[in-house]
């Protein structure tokens, strides 16, 4: 069944993350919008990376506690399970983000809400029938597919593969790291508009009090004093677009899932509502920068060169928005905020993604490295002949049934072992279909001498603590006779895009 409600959205003025101001201000979006929330009561915040290198990636726990509390006072014995749930990015266990964004010291305040750490729980099918999809099934974690009121709440920012990550693109982190790389290539607005048929939102609140501009992982911080809040996943995604000056069907994954049927992007046809009207956020955002920048601008001017040609040919894009390219960006912009003379520090280095056919203007010593299953190049290297094939495999040949899980110190361990092979040699090869953000960053570390995150003394401990616990804890319930990951379809059978 496709959204039948109203769309509305209201957009509010909020002046500091205060808990107070913000739990009045959503207690009283949900009356205006008419919601009560009951059963299994999910709320999915984007904790993509937190930490003192990530100050603005994550909504912030004040901004959760304020939903949190609106959503218990207006759902009182109605809700059954109140829960937070997520799967962060970049290989980190989500343990360490709960802990590092302030997560776990405001849900003890709270009391009463439960965490889910989205890569322990059961994985359960879906399954997909639509036409367009990429795919027949995925998994999503089951808090997820069970949740009976579910509320998406994300971080207002900007994403250098998709524009922008709003209500929509938050939809990210309900897969485990296993499942949520698998498409997350030049397909990737794509596969975000086939997870919307997981489930849809019956409330969104949006942390834009202070948005993050230009990047995901490191954006800077942008002052909109705004919550945001909506019943329509699209129209809200809509309207957070026309604050920032696009238009939402610009966005691919917007495009695609109105076309799909989950809301509209016309803004005639969106009520708004709220003490604050389109135009004056408007007015607040002006000059907010987006993402959505080629790889070879982006390391303009730095002693990274990069080169990149159209990824799998048979794929109807002539860039990999989605995949390697954009990763690299994000990479470097976590050891720039770590190391504020990165730049100074590194070696120059040549990266290549795609389909290449160019020249690459490497002097003796400077290392090439080839970034993805598709690259290939032919050319001279020196004085040496290099010819690198594309290794990718069509899509159809990964079956989310048999993803495997590869943690981070296994990155770390395969990016060593590759950049130790290609010793010597003027080039090197990375693997990887997309090769993830960890693994670029670590390559820029072992080719380019930049320092390591993973290794810094403060990030190393708690990180240890949140690994070791979460591996212990599979390993607990592997050893209990757990499955992990249910094959066939779940008690709902077909997805669900219901709105009630
Ligand atoms: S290998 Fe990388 S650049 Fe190539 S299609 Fe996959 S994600 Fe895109």
């Amino acid at each position: 069944m496709k959204p039948t409600t109203t769309p509305r959205v209201i957009i509010r003025h909020c002046e500091q993350y205060d808990p107070e101001a913000i739990r009045a201000i959503v207690r009283a979006g949900l009356d205006e919008l008419g919601l009560k929330p009951h059963g299994r009561t999910l709320v999915k915040p984007n904790l993509v990376t937190a930490g003192p290198l990530f100050p603005h990636a994550h909504t912030r726990p004040e901004f959760a506690e304020g939903v949190l509390r609106a959503l218990q006072e207006a759902g009182g014995d109605a809700i059954s399970e109140l829960a937070v749930g997520e799967r962060c990015g970049i290989t980190i266990p989500t343990r360490h983000a709960f802990t590092n964004s302030g997560f776990d010291a405001m849900i003890k305040r709270v009391k009463g809400v439960k965490k889910y750490y989205f890569e322990e729980e059961k994985q359960v099918e879906i399954q997909y029938s639509h036409p367009g999809r990429l795919r027949d099934y995925v998994f999503t974690p089951e808090p997820v597919a069970r949740a009976d009121f579910f509320v998406n709440m994300p971080k207002f920012k900007a994403h250098p593969w998709t524009t922008v990550t709003f209500g929509c693109k938050n939809y990210i982190g309900i897969q485990d790291d296993r499942h949520r790389l698998i498409d997350h290539d030049h397909r990737l607005n794509e596969k975000i508009a086939d997870l919307q048929y997981i489930i849809q939102p019956q409330f969104l609140a949006i942390d834009a009090i202070t948005a993050g501009e230009g990047r995901m992982l490191t954006p800077k911080p942008f002052t909109l004093n705004l919550v945001i809040m909506g019943n329509n996943q699209v129209a809200f995604d809509a309207v957070c677009c026309a604050i920032i000056g696009i238009h939402a069907r610009d966005v691919d994954h917007i495009r695609l899932s109105e076309d799909r049927g989950f809301g509209t992007t016309d803004l005639a046809k969106i009520r708004l509502s709220g003490d604050v009207s389109l135009e004056e956020a408007q007015r607040r955002a002006h000059g907010f920068e987006v993402g959505l920048k080629r790889v070879e601008k982006y390391f303009e001017g730095s002693k990274i060169t990069a080169y990149a040609g159209p990824p799998p040919e048979t794929e109807p894009t002539d860039y990999c928005w989605g995949g390697c390219p954009g990763a690299i960006e994000e990479a470097i912009e976590i050891l720039r905020v770590f190391d504020s003379q990165c730049d100074e520090r590194l070696k120059r280095l040549h990266v290549v993604f795609g389909a290449y056919s160019g020249p690459i203007d490497a002097k003796p010593g400077e290392k090439v490295v080839f970034i993805g299953d598709c690259a290939q190049w032919e050319g001279k290297l020196g004085e040496q002949v290099v010819q690198i094939r594309s290794t990718y495999q069509n899509r159809g040949t990964k079956d989310p049934h048999n993803a495997k899980h590869s943690d981070v110190y296994g990155k770390l361990l395969s990016v060593r072992k590759q950049v130790g092979e290609a010793k010597g040699e003027p080039h090197i090869r990375l693997q990887g279909c997309p090769v993830s953000v960890a693994e670029q960053m670590l390559a820029i570390c072992e080719l380019g001498g930049a320092k390591n995150p993973l290794f810094d003394k403060n990030e190393a401990m708690g990180f240890n603590k949140a690994y070791i616990a979460w591996r212990a804890k599979m390993a607990a319930k592997r050893l209990g006779g757990h499955k992990y990951q249910e094959s066939g379809p779940t008690e709902r059978g077909e997805a669900r895009p219901e709105i009630e």
